[in-house]
């Protein structure tokens, strides 16, 4: 997807939108080199905190998923109504780096997914209410 106008982020600090294309930022441990999604201020694997920004890139193979089926309680904020609620995909997607990033999924059919599969990262509007500017959010959809 690309984004002529800035969109409303639910969450500006996990995403980079330069070129256009969204792609996920977390932080890197400078003693171990331990990688964190979303990024951390400290390493749990050594306890340092000496942390550097890292690019997770925007591709990643699907690790495992599921279908969000009803509408999750606080503090989701979709905007909708129990009655409007659209079932979602969720998943966790194994980036280059080896994290695993728990997202939403474009596709909401269990028969076109796999665990394996190539994913790529796009965004969603997540919040739609009327009268106000939707609320994206980063999204993995099967890739091309
Ligand atoms: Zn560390």
């Amino acid at each position: 997807m690309t984004l002529d106008t800035p969109p409303k982020l639910a969450c500006p600090d996990q995403l980079e939108l330069s070129g256009g294309l969204p792609t996920l930022m977390g932080s890197r441990c400078r003693n171990c080199g331990e990688v964190y999604f979303p990024a951390s201020q400290g390493c749990t694997r050594c306890c340092a905190i000496d942390m550097e920004p890292f690019t997770l890139g925007s591709e990643g193979l699907l690790w495992s998923w599921t279908i969000q089926g009803f509408q999750p309680k606080t503090p989701y904020n979709g905007g909708e109504s129990e009655a409007d609620f659209k079932p979602y995909g969720v998943g966790y997607v194994e980036m280059p780096s080896g994290v695993k990033v728990e997202s939403r999924l474009t596709v909401a059919d269990p028969a076109a997914l796999r665990i394996g599969m190539p994913m790529v990262l796009t965004l969603e509007a997540y919040r739609q209410v009327p009268g106000e500017a939707p609320v994206f959010t980063y999204a993995f959809a099967p890739a091309a």
